[in-house]
């Protein structure tokens, strides 16, 4: 019995100071880690120096870019069009897109702000992204007529500023908009996700009653801050 004490007594020692070396190695470890949870771009990235921010080093489209970091980001809250892939051709206004983002960004130093929604599924980052002068690039995309909104629940306020950018191009008819006006056709919107589907279209036809909106044209659809489903409307804007 008296034995058995002892070699507990010893054991809680051991113990005391084994949770001593971890507490002190967790610590220590928050310690040293600190500055480079600052270096997560967009997280903190509001008060860095500019000489501290990524640049982006290469455009893959309008919409995808590569940091300096390593760090892929897919700007947040629109969508542009398809460069060519698999034997595809590329769709109208792609290597426009591909081009303004490039004349933006490459080589430029740039700050990130992101959602609650983190990353796509191909794991890259999703942000907002200005040039240190404040200028947004999502919106600038808007502007010229080579983007449109793209809305995820969880993008955050900033996206919702996007959608009068897109209106303006839109009364302007400038780029993916020309000509769009006169279309007539048509689709089926969802108010819970802002998608919009052709008529025939399962999904569009499984949208529950309440998030129903016919829209009598695509321009209307887009207007209302809605993007057209991938599944039944996947090459837009090649129709
Ligand atoms: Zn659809």
């Amino acid at each position: 019995m008296q034995k058995a004490l002892k070699g507990r007594r010893a054991f809680d020692r051991k113990g005391n100071v084994r949770l001593g070396a971890l507490s002190l190695a967790f610590f220590g470890g928050l310690v040293f880690l600190w500055p480079a949870l600052f270096q997560i771009p967009g997280l903190f990235s509001g008060e860095k120096a500019a000489g501290a921010l990524p640049a982006v080093v290469k455009v893959d489209d309008g919409d995808t870019v590569r940091l300096s970091d390593g760090t892929v980001v897919r700007y947040l809250g629109i969508d542009t069009p398809e460069l060519a892939h698999d034997g595809s051709r590329p769709e109208p206004f792609a290597k426009a897109a591909a081009r303004e983002n490039a004349r933006l960004v490459l080589d430029k130093k740039v700050r990130l702000q992101t959602g609650a929604r983190l990353r796509d599924p191909y794991g890259r980052l999703l942000a907002m992204m200005y040039l240190p002068d404040g200028l947004c690039v999502n919106g600038e995309l808007l502007d010229k007529g080579l983007a449109w909104c793209l809305w995820f629940p969880g993008d955050g306020p900033a996206a919702e500023d996007l959608l009068p950018r897109q209106r303006a191009a839109m009364k302007k008819g400038t780029g993916v908009w020309k000509g769009l006006k006169e279309r007539k056709g048509a689709y089926i919107g969802n108010a819970r996700t802002r998608r919009f589907h052709a008529a025939g279209c399962p999904l569009g036809k499984k949208t529950a009653r309440e998030n129903r909106v016919p829209f009598a044209s695509a321009w209307e659809a887009f207007w209302a801050g809605h993007a057209p489903c991938a599944e039944c409307l996947g090459e837009w804007p090649g129709r």
